[in-house]
């Protein structure tokens, strides 16, 4: 029995004891009548306490009305620190929530907390911009009525987790993403949603690129392979004979120039930010120019404008390298009779070097792809003129790393023109 309840019940018998000689001594109704007084103080006493407890049983708060008088205060004490303490424990878990919270919104993968129904929980905000939902509306719903591609709805009814589900995205955006359902708590679902855009595109760059590069060596070899084969064979004569060996020559050149420029492409990638020696352009538009009249073979007019002065910081053979495959695509990609122009101008904003020519031109769609390995509007014609195109895609990346844009303006049957634009800090001497 607790302290409280021994403290009322002994009121209650004090009552009795003093009644009772006052009853025995005096008169009995004076016992009786004191005995029933002091209890009836006593009950009033506690009608008073309960009330109180009772209305604080509707809306309990932590204050001065727990407060109470005689056998009461250990009860309201008891109550009071026992609401206190639940209190505490609350928003200790208040917190923990919080944190947890806080957690999976720190995530950089999408998570989705599914029941056993596979309604939304729970997600967080990459989730919500990866698969388009909003938390505030969308909880309680099922997911299948949120991402309604029908390979996700397949993925979720299958219910065979083994393999992440691979998703591209229908919102627009090229996305793909990769889906792990992970089973916890019995039926309930975790999804785990990861943003593969950057590795799936790499992954098919890497495809493209050994299939381009099998295919380009493909051609050459399989020529070469017949020739030997037929020399092999038949007996020919010697006039034959001789122009079958040029002809396997100029397949074997093509396929060490496609070598040499993958080996160029490569070692560009794989080699650290350039030099920060000082390129001689005076020497090296002067050196491009004879390039350019041995490649024309006469058939052109090359003409240079230079201001003669301002130099680049960089690497001088990626440099060369840029500059000789845009002079060289402007002869090759010029008729006979056409003027190829080798433009260089630096001042304290910045310099430009361009080449110009009044060749065949190209058509505007494909100007954002020219730079793509591989990529050519004409395959035969490139082909024929010796081409194997890796040259703007080595450009570019020469370019790139020395914070130059390439920008590239043409119309076709007019001419193209080819401009590297350096910011001041790589321009020296001017
Ligand atoms: P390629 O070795 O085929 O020349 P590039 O990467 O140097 O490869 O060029 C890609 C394509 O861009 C070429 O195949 C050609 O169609 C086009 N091109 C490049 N330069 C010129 C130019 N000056 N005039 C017209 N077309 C050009």
């Amino acid at each position: 029995m607790s302290s409280s309840l021994i403290r009322a019940l002994l009121l209650a018998v004090l009552a009795a004891v003093v009644a009772y000689p006052i009853g025995h001594f005096v008169v009995p109704w004076a016992g009786w009548t004191f005995f029933c007084a002091s209890l009836g103080l006593q009950m009033v006493f506690h009608f008073k306490n309960f009330a109180r407890l009772d209305r604080w049983s509707y809306a309990p708060v932590v204050d001065d009305s727990l407060e109470g008088e005689g056998a009461w205060d250990g009860i309201f004490g008891r109550l009071y620190r026992h609401e206190k303490d639940l209190r505490a424990q609350i928003a200790a878990r208040d917190e923990e929530i919080r944190m947890l919270i806080a957690a999976g919104q720190a995530l950089t993968d999408g998570v989705v907390l599914l029941d056993d129904h596979n309604q939304i929980l729970f997600c967080n905000t990459t989730a919500e911009d990866q698969l388009g939902l909003v938390i505030r509306t969308d909880r309680g719903q099922p997911v299948v009525n949120m991402v309604r591609q029908p390979e996700f709805v397949a993925y979720l009814q299958g219910e065979d987790f083994s393999r992440p589900l691979t998703l591209r995205s229908e919102r627009g955006e090229d996305r793909v993403l990769s889906i792990y359902v992970i089973p916890y708590a019995g039926n309930r679902r975790l999804m785990q949603v990861k943003d593969v855009t950057q590795t799936d595109r790499l992954d098919r760059m890497r495809r493209d690129f050994v299939a381009n590069v099998s295919h380009e060596l493909r051609t050459p070899l399989t020529v070469l392979a017949g020739f030997l084969e037929t020399l092999q064979e038949i007996d020919v004569d010697r006039d034959e004979q001789k122009r079958f060996l040029e002809m396997m020559s100029e397949q074997s050149l093509r396929m060490q120039s496609i070598v040499q420029d993958l080996l160029t492409l490569s070692s560009i990638e794989s080699a650290p930010p350039p030099e920060a020696d000082v390129v001689d352009m005076v020497n090296i538009v002067d050196k491009l120019r004879r390039d350019a009249e041995a490649l024309s073979a006469g058939r052109h007019q090359i003409v240079v404008e230079s201001d003669g002065q301002g130099d680049l910081r960089g690497s001088e053979p990626e440099l060369v390298s840029a500059f000789g495959n845009l002079v060289a695509n402007a002869v090759r990609y010029t008729p006979p009779g056409g003027t190829v122009r080798i433009l260089w101008h630096a001042s304290k904003n910045g310099a430009e070097f361009a080449v110009q020519d009044t060749g065949i031109g190209i058509d505007a769609k494909h100007i954002p792809r020219l730079t793509e390995r591989f990529y050519r509007i004409d395959r035969g014609r490139s082909r024929d003129a010796g081409g194997t195109g890796l040259g703007l895609a080595i450009v570019k990346h020469s370019l790139n790393r020395h914070q130059a844009q390439l920008e590239i303006k043409s119309t076709p049957g007019v001419g193209s023109r080819f401009a590297a634009r350096f910011p001041a800090s790589r321009v020296v001497g001017v």
